[in-house]
C-alpha cells in the first residue's frame, strides 16, 4: 500500500524516510478474507538493502547521541498516532491477515502497550555506579548495538514488528525491518506513522522481500544484531546464518502448546478458555492451545469444550487462515488423524463463507483420542484445531508435553494449587499458566519460549530485551592523584 487503503497497489519499501519501489520484481499479497489480490509487495534486492543500511548508518550518529529521554519523546507521539489511526490499522490487519476485526483491533492495542513500555525505558534503566576502590568509580552504561534488523512473520503484522521496533530504537539503534511478504502492509503504515511522529529519516527502514533478503540481512557486514520471529525451520536457518556471521541473534520459532486438564478443573472456565485459545486468530498464534492432555475422567469438560467450539463460526467470531496452502495443510492433518483412529468431535473441514467463497476458512475442530505419536500431536498445525490426548496420570501428561521439541507455552487447568505448581515446575516451556488458555506475559515481563521455540539467550520483549538491544560499557574513573594505589586501583 503506497498511499492509502483506497489506492492499494504497491507495498513499497520505506528507506531514509521515503517510499521506495525497489528495483525489480513484485509479488501478489492476497487477502485471505476473500482470496482477492490486496496489493503487490516489492521483492527487494541486495542493492535495496544496501541503501537501507546506508541510510541507517547515516542516521545513527545523531540518533544514538540523543539521551534516552529525548528519544522516547518520539514514542509518546507515535503511541498517540497508533490510537488515532486504530481504525485504519485494524482494517489493514483484518484484510492482510484475515483475523476478525475485534482480534485485529486487540493486536493494535497490544502494539500500543508495547510502545508504552518503550516510553517507560528511562524509568527502567538505572545504570550502576559504585566506588570500587578508594577514589575509583566503576559505572556501567547501556550503549546501542548499532544497525540492527527485525524479521517478522505473517500472524501478527502489527504486534510482532512492535515487539522489536520501539525498544530497539528507543535504546539508540537504527533498524531494518523485513516484514512477512504475506502481510507487509501494516509495517509500512507503522513506518509512516513513525515519520509523522518525528522519527528522523533513516532510523527505521522497511525492506520488503522473501528469503533472499533475509539471507542478505544475515550476511550483511554492517548489521550487528538480528531478531527473528517465525517458524522453527526458518528460525534455525536465520540463527545459524546470523551467528556464523558473528552477529548477535534471537530467533523465536514455532510452537506446540499443551493444556493439561485435570478432573477438578472449573468446567465453564476451562471450556471457554480452551476453546478461545485454540480458535483465537484462527489458531494462528504461537501461544495457541493445540494439544490438550486430559488426565483421568474429564468427559464432562470435553463435552463443554465441544459446545463452546460449535459456537465459533467463520466470519463471525472466527477469521480465515492465511492461505489456500494453510487451509489444505490443516485439513490434511485432520483427515490423517481421523484415518489413524482419532475421533472427530467437531469438524471444521470444507467450510466456506457465503459471499466470500474465495477466502481461506477452516472451522473449529476438536479431535479426541489422538495418540502422542501421531503427526497432529507432534507438529505445529497452526489452525483452529484441538487434539485431545487421554491419560490417567499427571506424570504421563507432563511426559507427553515434554516430549515435544517445542517449548513455548503450557497451561494447567485445576483448582488444586499444589498440583498446579507441580505442573508448572515440571513442564519444559518458557511461559506457563494456570487456568489460562494463552499465558502471554504482559509488559514489563518478557516474552520467549524454550527449546526449539527460541534460539538465543534473550527474550524478545520486556526487560529481557534491553540486554539484546544494548551493549554494556564499563567505565572506571579516578580523579584523585593522591589516592593510594595497589594492583587493584
Ligand atoms: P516463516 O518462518 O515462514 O516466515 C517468517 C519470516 O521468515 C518471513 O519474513 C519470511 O519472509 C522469512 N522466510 C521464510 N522462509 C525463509 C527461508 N527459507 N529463509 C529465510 N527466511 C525465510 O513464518 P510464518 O509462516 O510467517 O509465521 C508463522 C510461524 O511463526 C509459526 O511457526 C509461528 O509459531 C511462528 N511464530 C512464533 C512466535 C513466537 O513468539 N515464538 C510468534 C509469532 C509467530
Amino acid at each position: 500500500m503506497s498511499n492509502s487503503s483506497q489506492s492499494i497497489e504497491i507495498t513499497t519499501n520505506f528507506i531514509n524516510g521515503h517510499h521506495s519501489n525497489g528495483q525489480t520484481k513484485t509479488m501478489d499479497v492476497l487477502c485471505p478474507v476473500d482470496g482477492s489480490v490486496l496489493s503487490k509487495v516489492v521483492l527487494s534486492t541486495k542493492d535495496d538493502l544496501n541503501k537501507a543500511v546506508k541510510s541507517a548508518q547515516d542516521a545513527f550518529p545523531a540518533w544514538s547521541a540523543l539521551t534516552l529521554k529525548e528519544r522516547v519523546g518520539v514514542f509518546y507521539k507515535f503511541r498517540n498516532l497508533l490510537e488515532k489511526n486504530i481504525d485504519e490499522l485494524t482494517e489493514i490487519v483484518h484484510l492482510e491477515n484475515g483475523k476478525i476485526r475485534s482480534e485485529a483491533r486487540a493486536e493494535v492495542l497490544k502494539g500500543i502497550e508495547l510502545t508504552e513500555f518503550a516510553c517507560s525505558l528511562p524509568q527502567m534503566i538505572n545504570d550502576e555506579i559504585q566506588e570500587v576502590s578508594k577514589g575509583v568509580e566503576c559505572r556501567t552504561t547501556h550503549m546501542p548495538v548499532g544497525i540492527v534488523a527485525s524479521i517478522t512473520p505473517f500472524n501478527f503484522p502489527t504486534m510482532v514488528p512492535l515487539w522489536t521496533i520501539p525498544n530497539a530504537l528507543a535504546l539508540g539503534n537504527c533498524m531494518i525491518v523485513k516484514p512477512s511478504e504475506q502481510t507487509p502492509i501494516s509495517a509500512l503504515k507503522i513506518a509512516e506513522l513513525f515519520k509523522e511522529a518525528g522519527l528522523p529519516d533513516g532510523v527505521l527502514n522497511i525492506v520488503n522481500g522473501d528469503k533472499d533478503i533475509v539471507e542478505a540481512i544475515c550476511d550483511h557486514p554492517v548489521i550487528e544484531a538480528v531478531s527473528f520471529v517465525g517458524s522453527t525451520r526458518v528460525a534455525k536457518i536465520v540463527y545459524q546464518r546470523a551467528t556464523s556471521n558473528l552477529k548477535r541473534c534471537v530467533a523465536l520459532g514455532g510452537a506446540k502448546n499443551h493444556l493439561i486438564v485435570l478432573p477438578d478443573a472449573h468446567v465453564d472456565m476451562t471450556a471457554t478458555n480452551v476453546a478461545a485459545s485454540m480458535s483465537g486468530c484462527a489458531g494462528q498464534r504461537c501461544m495457541a492451545a493445540s494439544a490438550m492432555v486430559a488426565v483421568g475422567q474429564v468427559d464432562h469438560i470435553v463435552e463443554r469444550i465441544c459446545q463452546e467450539a460449535r459456537k465459533i463460526k467463520v466470519g463471525e467470531n472466527l477469521g480465515s487462515v492465511i492461505s489456500k496452502e494453510a487451509k489444505e495443510r490443516i485439513e490434511k492433518y485432520i483427515t490423517e488423524a481421523e484415518a489413524e483412529g482419532a475421533k472427530v468431535l467437531v469438524d471444521g473441514r470444507n467450510v466456506s463463507l457465503p459471499g466470500k467463497e474465495g477466502g481461506f476458512y477452516v472451522g473449529t475442530t476438536v479431535l479426541d483420542y489422538v495418540r502422542p505419536e501421531m503427526s497432529i500431536a507432534k507438529e505445529e498445525v497452526f489452525g483452529p484445531v484441538l487434539s485431545i490426548m487421554r491419560t490417567s496420570d499427571i506424570d504421563e501428561a507432563i511426559k507427553i508435553e515434554n516430549s515435544s521439541n517445542y517449548g513455548n507455552a503450557s497451561s494447567v487447568f485445576t483448582q488444586n494449587g499444589s498440583m498446579a505448581n507441580y505442573v508448572m515446575d515440571n513442564v519444559s516451556a518458557g511461559m506457563v499458566g494456570v487456568n489460562i488458555g494463552v499465558p502471554v506475559p504482559r509488559e514489563p515481563f518478557s516474552f520467549g519460549g524454550w527449546n526449539e521455540s527460541r534460539f538465543g539467550v534473550n527474550d524478545i520483549t520486556g526487560k529481557s530485551s534491553i540486554s539484546f538491544w544494548t551493549k554494556l560499557k564499563k567505565r572506571t574513573t579516578k580523579w584523585n592523584p593522591e589516592a593510594w594505589t595497589n594492583w587493584m586501583s
